[in-house]
């Protein structure tokens, strides 16, 4: 690797004056407070994770206490940190050093990670950060300095991106002074290269950084792909009697386009005339398939077939659900966005 593009040199020298030092869990660090302090950190903040990691270390300051207590006491200590499973994970996890390694928190990276509640990163912190161990890591912020840095597109909870994501910490993280190298990444991604405004002038990573080159650190990195909406069908009957009127169908006060007229709708699969006949008491017959239009919602596509058609015979439609309406007309109360541009091709056609 070019030495211009190390990180290291540039993030130490930075960490030197401008990193966290003096943090609670840093104090003469040990794998029990270091872990205690990183799983307290993972969803939550430094400034609120320093009180209740002073209180929980108070009492529970070994993992033979934490492994003694009662659920309920853990719990009670971890009341307004939220996502308790962290804290449940964390107290089994006690128990289970306790009973397979004789109390002493692992010093493997396998058996650290085996624990319930530590991933590769939380465990790569862990030892690093408590016993000098060469391990990359890889959390929330590291994510974002690299992804930036490197310039590595799509959204890291995609296993091509994450694959990407750990190589460059895997090649960028010194052996010596790895624990030094980690905190940096994790204090700059908290206080200069922040999600919403990066402090770019001020990073020591600066000269080399590819998402700040193109002016394009916000786009890094990606956001989780929006689910594809789903699609729905329906057919939307544009029946004329024999004066043009066109029949509107008063919809249901509450959901979808509550309240407002409309046209009556069949399910797309079905057979038109026929069901018109079975569920309203109406023969037509149909005059032309129209172009399907779409019309998208929040949640949902809907896909809007029109069938045009001419109304034989109707004895039922006598309540106030139903109204035969002029198409050129206004209707009361208004129409439904993708009913009005119906209308309005029914008219320049007519
Ligand atoms: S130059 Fe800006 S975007 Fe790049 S790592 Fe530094 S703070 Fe983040």
């Amino acid at each position: 690797m070019p030495a211009a593009d190390a990180l290291a040199p540039r993030l130490l020298a930075w960490f030197d004056t401008h990193g966290r030092h003096h943090l609670p869990w840093q104090r003469d660090p040990t794998p029990y407070g270091v872990w205690v302090s990183e799983i307290m950190l993972q969803q939550t903040q430094v400034a609120t994770v320093i009180p209740y990691y002073e209180r929980f270390m108070a009492r529970f300051p070994d993992i033979a206490s934490l492994a003694a207590a009662e659920l309920d006491t853990v719990l009670a200590h971890w009341s307004g940190l939220g996502y308790y499973a962290r804290a449940r994970n964390l107290h089994r996890a006690a128990r289970l050093v306790h009973e397979h390694h004789g109390g002493h928190f692992p010093e493997d990276i396998r058996q650290v990670q085996a624990l319930p509640g530590i991933g590769r990163s939380t465990a790569g912190a862990i030892l690093s950060l408590a016993l000098g161990q060469h391990h990359p890591i890889l959390d929330g912020n590291c994510k974002r300095v690299l992804a930036r840095h490197f310039a590595v597109a799509g959204w890291p909870g995609q296993s091509a991106v994450l694959k990407r994501l750990w190589s460059h910490a895997e090649s960028h993280t010194p052996a010596i002074r790895c624990a030094d190298f980690n905190q940096a990444m994790m204090d700059l991604g908290a206080t200069l290269c922040t999600r919403s405004r990066p402090n770019c002038t001020a990073c020591p990573l600066v000269d080399t950084c590819q998402a700040h080159r193109a002016g394009r650190e916000t786009e890094y990195p990606g956001r989780k792909p929006a689910k594809p909406l789903p699609e729905r069908h329906t057919v939307m009957l544009l029946l004329q009697d024999e004066a043009g009127r066109i029949l509107l169908q008063r919809r249901p006060p509450a959901g979808l386009w509550g309240g407002l007229l409309s046209l009556p709708e069949l399910p797309a699969d079905g057979d038109i005339v026929h069901t018109a006949r079975e569920t309203w008491g109406i023969q037509l017959e149909t005059v032309a398939r129209w172009q399907p239009l779409q019309h998208t919602f929040s949640h949902y596509r809907l896909n809007i077939t029109p069938v045009h058609a001419r109304l034989l015979a109707c004895h039922t439609l006598h309540d106030d659900a139903w109204l035969w309406h002029p198409p050129e007309d206004t209707a009361p109360g208004g129409l439904p966005t993708p009913v009005t541009l119906l209308l309005q091709r029914l008219c320049r056609e007519a």
